[in-house]
């Protein structure tokens, strides 16, 4: 079913303040594109800058008709200007990229015969990490282990959201409508034929860092969150233990009142704080246990997904 209107690629790139690395950024993936063969676009997101990204981007723009510039009305954080760009792209497959170079975007050779092996997502998986600090390197390594206890859903490690895609796997991720986006988790959700790629992270080419540390736990937070109701739980878990806790309290309590060992109002105050202290967690957990499943509906992802239906009227992809 492929539609002659669609390039077939689209490469697509959120850009924060990246006037130092867009032209070269442009260069290189229009050299990559070259090599590819075949219609492609580039879709450029500008996520609310503030320097001179958007006049370099409606500049390659004009001079190149294969460059879709986008600017939002202000920053969005990267996820959410991703998912503008995404869904403005119109390509069979899609390339997903950081404008600041550290993924190579010569790697697309790659992944496009890993494509045409079967696979429905090809993902970029770090084996190492130039030019970053220790910091991110032990942050990075145990979100990353920490999201792959919490979940269901395997979210392979190192990874980012450099990847090559196809149409119906976009598709599939475009029709998620939570707010709170963990792009490559969601994907990862998606399923299909997940292929790594291992390739080593270059250092930015140019600029800094838009993620602070600030932003960085934010964005934890949010993968956590939209992947896993088990924090929610740990209430419930505490709120088991703290029952029981409160209860053998209630009755020791009790008990050294009937054998008159207690001092008066002991008894009274104690067994109020056991009894009340272990039924409120007890309490808490179920409403995180009501909650976790209200969440879990309130996103209103697709029940199940389709990969493809072969034979009858559906048939073919
Ligand atoms: N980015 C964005 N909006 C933001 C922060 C970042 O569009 O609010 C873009 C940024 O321009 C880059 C990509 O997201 O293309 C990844 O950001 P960055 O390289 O700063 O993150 P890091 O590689 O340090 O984790
Ligand atoms: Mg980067």
């Amino acid at each position: 079913m492929s539609d002659p209107a669609r390039p077939a690629l689209s490469v697509v790139a959120p850009c924060f303040n990246e006037e130092g690395v867009l032209p070269e950024f442009v260069r290189r993936v229009g050299a990559v594109l070259e090599q590819a063969g075949g219609t492609a676009e580039i879709v450029l997101v500008d996520d609310g800058s503030r320097d001179g990204t958007w006049e370099l981007m409606t500049a390659a723009a004009a001079a190149d008709k294969r460059i879709v510039a986008v600017r939002l009305m202000r920053n969005h954080g990267h996820q959410l200007a991703l998912t503008a760009g995404l869904s403005i792209c119109r390509g069979e497959r899609i390339l997903i990229i950081d404008a600041d170079l550290q993924d190579p975007p010569e790697l697309l050779a790659d992944m496009t015969k890993l494509m045409a092996g079967g696979a429905d997502v090809v993902y970029g998986q770090r084996r190492a990490r130039e030019g970053e600090s220790l910091f991110k390197r032990a942050t990075a390594a145990a979100f990353y282990r920490l999201i792959g206890r919490l979940t269901d859903v395997y979210i392979p490690p190192d990874t980012g959201d450099f990847r090559l895609v196809t149409r119906q796997v976009l598709d599939l991720l475009l029709a998620m409508p939570e707010r709170h986006r963990f792009i490559r988790g969601m994907v990862a959700w998606i399923g299909g034929k997940q292929v790594p790629l291992l390739y080593d992270r270059k250092p930015r080419a140019a600029g800094e860092s838009k993620y602070p540390v600030a932003k960085m736990f934010r964005f934890a937070a949010d993968a956590i969150t939209a992947f896993s109701v088990v924090p929610l739980l740990v209430s419930s878990t505490i709120g088991w233990l703290m029952a029981a806790i409160g209860f053998a309290f209630f009755i020791y309590s009790i008990v050294g009142w009937l054998l008159d060992k207690n001092l008066p109002g002991w008894t009274s105050l104690m067994a109020a704080v056991g009894l009340l202290g272990g039924m409120q967690f007890l309490m808490l957990g179920i409403i995180g246990a009501y909650l976790g499943r209200l969440y879990d509906q309130s996103k209103g992802r697709p029940l199940f997904m389709i990969r493809d239906i072969v034979g009858g009227p559906g048939s073919g992809k």
